[in-house]
């Protein structure tokens, strides 16, 4: 039986390791921190499980917005400025990769087939791991002040149609009777119905890999720093404890993927795109859907734990510290999306994350062999839309190690492209 080595215990590994088990191979998840635990993406998203999020960052109508962002100190948007050398080639390509019509579109095509039937095989897996109440399949509401804010985000918009997503348009009445607690500035919505919620993603990725564990996998609270490959053929993954002998290894490590990737030919322009969360605790509101207000640029959802806010973007870097003014930006914002939100919360009901999006620069993740190794697997870059694409991600892993025919095209995803 292959025994396999998966790097890094988030939602894209967790599924790679249940996907694994399935296919009667011999598993070791390695993870320094605890699997799902907060220094993952996976535990703070926005939780949304979306198939209609194809369009990427980089699209001409987001980019052309940058500027006046960058200035709004209540803006999606924060650059570091003391990082902007370091960040510079990677900022070039992601403008690139949005330049035209044509790329963004091409994009879309590409996520598309990744984020197709997530809500559903999220829940084969939840129900698999004996979580079936985490995940939701009430659809996601998306709220604009008017109607002409609508139509600005036209071109994104279109390009959802063109892949087949659909939606409910929803007038300011309607959008009163669904959701209550929606401040009246909102006058127009959209309910897109196929999209989903994962309401804990953190005690998703957690059951699921305890899952796994019972399925017969070894869980080792290690990282991986590297590879013995000889002849092209891998021989061990290397922890600082030493080696673990192995026929293969899947690359899951979210947004520190890219060293272990270099060390087997790929070398991959892998950015933190660092987002906050803030959790409100019995936030006296309980919005029915999970929402996302087009001038806010983040998600407002129901977990289990309370009203949380998820969203932003800073460029920084991986070892900056937090910027916890990001996260008051959130909570700030959150008032005018639910007038009823009290205005002075205690410390005790709230409590804030900050956390490492995987991001490529043309906002396609890199799944496939290595160039200088093909038993090692590469599973990462997701960005933003990593909790929704894990389950497909992992089946595909599972495909590629057992050397079945992927079931949708992986050309897009290839490392080889940079
Ligand atoms: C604010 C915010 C909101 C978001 N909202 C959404 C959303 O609503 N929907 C959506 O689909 N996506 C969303 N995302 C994106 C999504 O969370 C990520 O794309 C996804 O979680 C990435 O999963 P991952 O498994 O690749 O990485 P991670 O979850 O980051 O997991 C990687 C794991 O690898 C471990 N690791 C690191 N180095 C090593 C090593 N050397 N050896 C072993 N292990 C290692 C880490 O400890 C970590 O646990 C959001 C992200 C943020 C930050």
């Amino acid at each position: 039986m292959p025994h396999v080595v998966v790097i890094g215990a988030g939602i894209v590994g967790a599924a790679t390791a249940v996907e694994l088990l399935r296919d009667g191979h011999q598993v070791t998840i390695l993870e320094p921190g605890e699997p799902g635990g907060e220094q993952s993406a996976s535990y703070g998203n926005g939780t949304q499980l979306n198939p209609s999020s194809v369009i990427p960052m980089t699209a001409p109508g987001v980019w052309r917005k940058v500027p006046g962002w960058l200035a709004d100190p209540l803006g999606p948007l924060a650059i570091r400025w003391s990082y902007l050398p370091a960040l510079l080639p990677w900022l070039m390509r992601f403008l690139r990769a949005g330049a035209t019509e044509e790329r963004v579109a091409a994009t879309a095509r590409a996520l598309r087939p990744l984020l197709l039937d997530a809500p559903e095989r999220h829940r084969r897996l939840a129900d698999e791991a004996g979580v079936s109440e985490l995940i939701t399949r009430q659809g996601v509401l998306y709220v604009f002040p008017t109607r002409v804010d609508f139509e600005a985000e036209e071109l994104a918009w279109r390009i959802r149609r063109e892949n087949g997503v659909r939606w409910l348009e929803l007038s300011d009445d309607e959008l009163r009777q669904r959701e209550p607690s929606l401040s009246r500035r909102y006058t127009f919505g959209l309910l897109v119905e196929e999209n989903g919620q994962c309401r804990d993603p953190g005690a998703y990725v957690a059951a699921l890999v305890q899952h796994a564990v019972a399925q017969g996998a070894t869980l080792r609270q290690e990282k991986a720093v590297g590879f013995r490959v000889e002849g092209r053929r891998l021989q061990a993954v290397r922890t600082p404890s030493g080696e673990i002998p192995a026929d293969r290894a899947v690359i899951a490590a979210g947004a520190w993927s890219h060293t272990l990737a270099a060390s087997v030919g790929d070398r991959v322009p892998l950015e933190t795109e660092r987002g906050y969360h803030v959790v409100i605790t019995d936030p006296d509101i309980e919005p029915r859907y999970p929402i996302s207000p087009s001038d806010g640029k983040m998600a407002c959802v129901m977990t289990p734990q309370g009203l949380r806010l998820a969203g932003q973007v800073e460029l920084a870097g991986l070892p900056a510290a937090p910027n916890w003014r990001r996260a008051d930006v959130l909570r700030d914002f959150a008032r005018r999306v639910f007038p009823d939100l009290p205005a002075d919360l205690p410390a005790s009901k709230v409590k804030l994350w900050m956390g490492h999006r995987p991001s490529t620069p043309d906002g396609l993740p890199c799944i496939g062999p290595a160039s200088g190794c093909p038993d090692v697997i590469h599973a990462f870059g997701h960005g933003h839309v990593g909790l929704t694409a894990g389950a497909t991600t992992g089946r595909l892993a599972a495909d590629l190690v057992s050397g079945r025919q992927p079931e949708i095209n992986l050309s897009p995803y290839s490392a080889a492209r940079f």
